[in-house]
């Protein structure tokens, strides 16, 4: 049986033609069978893709033919095209929505003004070094941190990385603008936009966890300062890295420890997820997402 992978990769540089760029990645991806998605701007491309080992490794080559994507790092994972509904590859005014396209300053290095890269090993030597002091300001959506965070870590208020701007402006986490800030997300996109944001708006003391999560537990699994499960935008909605994790979630009926994500029953109106353990994830009743209207309709699902 052939042997499948997904890739994950970013790169922050200026692209003179976008439209060029999303014709040429979507003929190369097409060619090679792969699926997964692909934003291209003019401050660069980030993308995930799935499909044959091969195709993955013709992929990199071919992309890092592109004079910006030259030394472009690309993270490996378990799972394939399947894991994939389709190949979508997209311009956009920001590889990372955070609706903020004109604040961004990108130049061949990269972003411009942002945290400070530590590796995961600079991480665990920051909090060493500082203690408590340290603060973990998670980059991500709040749902994603219901399954997997670092450990004691700040979790704003957001659904979309739309919402991160009205938070980081609210007063809210103001105490932390004169404490050590490790901001932390998948796979470090993310965080290249928030720690400029940061930054900006007189937090002083900013890093971000270089190769993010991903990096994070491959290298320290369970026995670091991350705890829990990764959630991903792919259909494996999560990963461990290793056995002996613990799951942070509760499943939203009956409290019971769960990492399980499921897309509620009422899929007609809602497209909301929301952690559900597999026993009430099974009943169609409780297959919801805890909104009334989508109780309703799994009630009378169930009851058909
Ligand atoms: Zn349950
Ligand atoms: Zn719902």
């Amino acid at each position: 049986m052939a042997i499948s992978k997904i890739l994950l990769y970013y790169r922050f540089t200026p692209v003179a033609d976008p439209k060029a760029v999303m014709l040429w990645q979507r003929d190369l991806c097409e060619s090679l069978g792969l699926r997964g998605r692909i934003l291209v701007s003019e401050h660069g491309i980030n993308g995930t893709v799935g499909g044959d080992i091969d195709a993955c490794k013709r992929y990199i080559r071919k992309t890092r033919d592109y004079p910006g994507f030259h030394d472009m790092e690309f993270k490996w994972s378990e799972g394939g095209a399947e894991d994939f509904p389709k190949l979508s590859v997209k311009v956009r005014d920001e590889i990372v929505a955070f609706g903020a396209p004109g604040e961004l300053k990108v130049d061949e290095d990269g972003v411009v003004g942002g945290g400070v890269h530590l590796s995961p090993e600079e991480v665990n030597e920051l909090v060493d070094a500082r203690g408590d002091d340290v603060v973990f300001f998670d980059g991500r959506n709040a749902m994603e941190a219901q399954i997997g965070r670092f450990r004691d870590a700040v979790v704003p208020d957001v659904a979309t990385t739309h919402d991160f701007i009205g938070e980081i402006e609210s007063g809210k986490y103001d105490w932390m603008k004169d404490r050590p800030v490790v901001t932390y997300c998948t796979g470090g996109v993310r965080c290249e936009v928030l720690s400029t944001l940061m930054k900006n708006r007189g937090f002083g003391e900013v890093y971000q966890l270089d190769g993010g999560i991903v990096r994070y537990g491959e290298k320290f699994g369970n026995k670091g300062l991350w705890e829990g499960s990764l959630y991903v935008f792919d259909k494996r909605m999560h990963v461990e890295f290793g056995e002996d994790y613990t799951e942070l979630g509760h499943c939203i009926h009956c409290d019971a420890a769960t990492n399980n994500f499921i897309n509620c029953v009422n899929e007609d109106t809602c497209r909301k997820q929301a952690l559900v353990c597999e026993t009430c994830a099974a009943g169609v009743a409780t297959a919801h997402c805890g909104r009334p209207d989508c109780a309703e309709v799994a009630a009378e699902l169930a009851r058909a």
